[in-house]
């Protein structure tokens, strides 16, 4: 399930977070991981930390929502590394605002990011996917949205909806072809995007006894499992799925 030895992967929002651990969860894999994001510093720090293990990755930046990067990226990944056989469209934002109160410039914002910003990829790496015999997509997506509505997070929520509804038609439309396309939606992670504003890591972690069922936060190795589970032959069967990783909190 872990051995990727000759698999190229491509990882949008590489340089931090879940993207980055499933980097290195992929390199140790001993598969070839291109990583990318609008910001190339994080992104080289993602790259060096697995050169430092003995693995191959290269950094790519490129902003999800703009199609000449999306195309350059995948381009590059198939022209540099001969292929592209996985690819996990991660990137993404957050904003909080009750919908009444959403400023439409932060809302466009957000749909380019998370929704056209799977879109795009998903356009480029399907195309060289089914040229070439087939692959795996794996999407991020979210319990909130996705699996569960809270207050104050209507845009996030129909971002993240949006992305489970453009995985599972994808999955249909390429299911022949041999492209097997699913999603993750993780529930409350240990990255940034989980902390509230001012909270600390700590007073996270008090949150999380009550707030999720498991009684804490998630971690982005528990996160990179379930995404490398997903993108292994061990997962054949699973098409057009969004697994939840979040502790029961939409059980
Ligand atoms: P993160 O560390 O903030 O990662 C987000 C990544 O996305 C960053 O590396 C960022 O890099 C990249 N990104 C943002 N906008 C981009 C754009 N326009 N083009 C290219 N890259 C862009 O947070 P994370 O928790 O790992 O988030 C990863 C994914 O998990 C997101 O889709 C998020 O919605 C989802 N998620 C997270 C949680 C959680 O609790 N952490 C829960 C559910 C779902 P740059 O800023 O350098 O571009």
């Amino acid at each position: 399930m872990t051995d990727f030895t000759g698999k190229v992967v491509l990882i949008t929002g590489g340089g931090s977070g879940i993207g980055r651990a499933t980097a290195l969860a992929f390199a140790r894999g001993n598969a070839t991981v291109v990583v990318s994001g609008r910001t190339p510093g994080p992104l080289a720090e993602t790259v060096a930390l697995i050169e430092k293990d003995g693995g191959r990755a290269e950094a790519v930046p490129a902003d999800v929502s703009n199609a000449r990067d999306v195309q350059n990226l995948v381009d590059a990944t198939v022209r540099n590394h001969g292929g592209l056989d996985i690819a996990f469209n991660n990137a993404g934002a957050f904003a909080a605002a009750p919908v009444a109160d959403m400023d439409e410039d932060a809302w466009n914002a957000l749909l380019a990011t998370n929704i056209t910003g799977v879109f795009l990829p998903m356009k480029y790496e399907i195309a060289h996917m089914r040229e070439n015999g087939g692959g795996v997509i794996v999407n991020t997506s979210s319990n909130i949205g996705a699996h569960q509505r809270l207050p104050g997070t209507g845009a996030y929520a129909a971002t993240k909806a949006a992305v489970s509804a453009l995985t599972r038609t994808a999955a249909l439309e390429n299911i022949a072809a041999g492209v097997r396309v699913n999603a993750v939606s993780p529930g409350p992670i240990d990255t940034t995007m989980s902390l509230r504003p001012g909270e600390t890591e700590a007073q996270r972690a008090d949150r999380m006894k009550t707030a999720t069922p498991i009684g804490r936060v998630g971690t982005t190795e528990e996160t990179a499992a379930t995404v490398l589970w997903l993108a292994s032959p061990a997962s054949s069967y699973v098409v057009g799925h969004d697994l939840v990783i979040d502790g029961a909190a939409t059980a």
